[in-house]
């Protein structure tokens, strides 16, 4: 069976209703080879279709432009994090290589030694300061002590507050500005 001209009319399909349309028609469904071949281009067709339905819908350039200010910003503040993680993780990792040096020089008694010697000198710090606060607090009316404890609270958390509005603006700084 001879498949012209009907191959050629499969991708270049006759006015719908005329009489080569009608020869097609009959042709595809005598033959199966066409026919498939038909139905694969058919689906071709629909595939293409599809993807042109995908692609970007009209003002997508314009709104991604208009996005771009927040996007700039979101990077800013993504790059920020990621230089926050790098330098944390540096000095995590760089303290743990020190204690690896340490841990690697140091003979098992000489690590205990390390270990009783710290808890005892903070155990002295805290014992002396305990002391220090002591001998204040007698030497001191209390309402003097008490003034001064509430101003040295009040100077603690407004560093705390500082250092945080700091981190805030830090991490979120771009988002006003383009
Ligand atoms: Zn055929």
């Amino acid at each position: 069976m001879s498949h012209q001209p009907y191959e050629t009319w499969i991708f270049d399909p006759p006015e719908p209703g005329s009489e080569k349309d009608g020869e097609l028609q009959a042709h595809l469904n005598d033959c199966t080879d066409c026919a498939s071949l038909y139905h694969s281009w058919v689906g071709v067709q629909s595939l293409i279709r599809q993807e042109v339905e995908v692609s970007p819908p009209a003002g997508f350039t314009k709104r991604w432009m208009e996005d771009l200010p927040a996007r700039k910003a979101r990077q800013r503040r993504r790059q920020i994090r990621r230089a926050l993680l790098w330098l944390g993780g540096s000095i995590f990792l760089l303290s743990l290589a020190l204690l690896a040096y340490y841990f690697a020089t140091m003979t098992p008694a000489d690590i205990s030694k390390a270990v009783v010697k710290f808890f005892v000198n903070t155990g002295q710090t805290l014992t002396g300061i305990r002391i220090i606060f002591e001998w204040i607090l007698r030497v001191t009316p209390p309402a003097v002590a008490a003034g001064v404890s509430a101003l040295l609270a009040g100077w603690v958390l407004l560093l705390i507050f500082t250092w945080a509005v700091t981190v805030h603006r830090l991490t979120r700084k771009g988002v006003v500005t383009s």
